[in-house]
């Protein structure tokens, strides 16, 4: 593979990617414990984005992995998981935002996941950094779909159905791979939560 691209995205910050058919996008951790929350459009037509709930329903599983897919809500795949080496990613919960951290009582959190990492609780969210990223394509706030959040590990309850975050065990290196199946516009948020970076590869494959 030849690589195009490799950018770091600062600890809560975002940033966006052109990914043309047939490259790979690739999220890396940097020091372990990150999570990225990752969305995708159709850059041919980018009122198509990536949809959670058909990504679920569509491979009958609750987390996505090597193999997997990434539709969209009229069905199409954006993405293709090719490689990954965390193997857990979470579909259910949203993105944070400024209104979570402004909601001292917010259930998301209270779990045993170390809100803040090493930077302290933090002002804003993915929803904010997503926002910014996006917006030299025009996509306002409200469209911005319901992300992949990679390497967030959730716990679930398969008889009362809560749910919590729990702490990531990545590792430095730990790296997903994404294969975009159609031209993409993609942008990633380093999760303000867990206030480390990521970094990027785009590879022609
Ligand atoms: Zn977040």
């Amino acid at each position: 593979m030849k690589l195009l691209t490799d950018t770091v995205v600062p600890a809560r910050t975002g940033k966006a990617f052109v990914v043309q058919r047939g490259q790979r996008i690739r999220v890396l951790e940097v020091e372990g414990g990150q999570i990225g929350d990752f969305v995708a459009f159709n850059a041919g037509n980018l009122r198509e984005r990536f949809s959670q709930g058909r990504t679920k329903a569509n491979q009958g599983k609750i987390r996505i992995s090597t193999g997997d897919r990434l539709y969209s809500k009229s069905n199409s795949v954006l993405l293709t998981i090719v490689e990954d080496t965390y193997g857990i990613h979470d579909l259910q919960y949203g993105m944070c935002s400024r209104w979570i951290f402004e909601s001292p009582d917010y259930h998301g959190f209270a779990s045993t996941l170390p809100v803040g990492g090493p930077l302290g609780r933090p002002a804003w969210g993915c929803w904010e950094n997503l926002t910014e990223a996006l917006k030299a394509w025009q996509i306002p706030p409200e469209d911005i779909p319901d992300p992949l959040n990679l390497f967030q590990t959730v716990e679930i309850d398969p008889g009362t159905g809560r749910m919590g975050i729990v702490p990531g065990r990545s590792k430095p290196g730990d790296y997903v791979d994404l294969r975009a199946e159609m031209d993409c516009l993609t942008a990633l948020s380093a999760c303000p939560c867990t206030g480390r970076p990521l970094r990027v590869q785009v590879y022609e494959e």
